[in-house]
């Protein structure tokens, strides 16, 4: 009765904004929350820029279809997929992460949506919830599931907070000096290994 909550972006796949802006020659939409703290205005903004750049949903989807998943990834979340239950939970939206989930075999994803027009215009995006990340962890355990959540960044320190066991993963810098108490692993192995040492330290 155990499940792991994995974030996406910088675990499982690379950052899908920076990415996609290298990959489309866009440097506006490397802007990013430390830019532009407020979401709304940030991804108003992208929305903007992708719309200037004609740019619809099925132009974005090859794009990042073409990126693919990080190397090993695939491997790593089937092994673990075997021994455990594994949700990831993601601050992107189904409609980007679509193929890549593809090329993951189809976990199971919890994240945002987007909405397009019929010509596939990205016209707005719809947040599914506040703080889902720790609100599914928190609901999990109310299920009577011991959790233990992996992620990269700020925005998963909630979700690894109210699991029974916090990872980081490959975390900046600044990340691993204002959060001490989790362990830090920089590759999959070390993270499988990570993950069955906290499952054995909450049972
Ligand atoms: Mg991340």
């Amino acid at each position: 009765m155990q499940i792991v909550c994995l974030d996406l972006e910088g675990v499982l796949v690379p950052e899908i904004w920076i990415e996609f802006a290298a990959r489309t020659g866009i440097p506006e939409l490397k802007r990013t929350t430390r830019d532009e703290p407020n979401y709304d205005t940030l991804m108003t903004y992208r929305l903007s820029i992708l719309r200037e750049h004609k740019l619809g949903l099925p132009d974005i989807q090859k794009v990042i279809a073409e990126m693919g998943p990080m190397a090993g990834a695939r491997d790593f979340l089937d092994q673990l997929r075997e021994a455990y239950q594994v949700v990831i939970l993601s601050d992107t939206f189904y409609e980007f992460a679509h193929p890549l989930m593809r090329q993951l075999g189809w976990p199971t994803l919890f994240c945002h949506s987007l909405e397009a027009d019929t010509d596939g215009t990205l016209v707005n995006y719809h947040l599914r919830m506040a703080d889902q990340k720790r609100e599914a962890v928190k609901r999990f355990k109310e299920l009577k599931f011991k959790v233990v959540a992996a992620g990269d960044s700020y925005n998963d320190t909630a979700m690894l907070g109210e699991a029974h066991g916090g990872i980081l993963f490959h975390p900046p810098e600044n990340v691993i000096r204002e959060f001490p108490q989790y362990p830090v692993v920089l590759n999959y192995d070390a993270l499988r290994s990570e993950i069955d040492r906290a499952f054995a330290r909450a049972a």
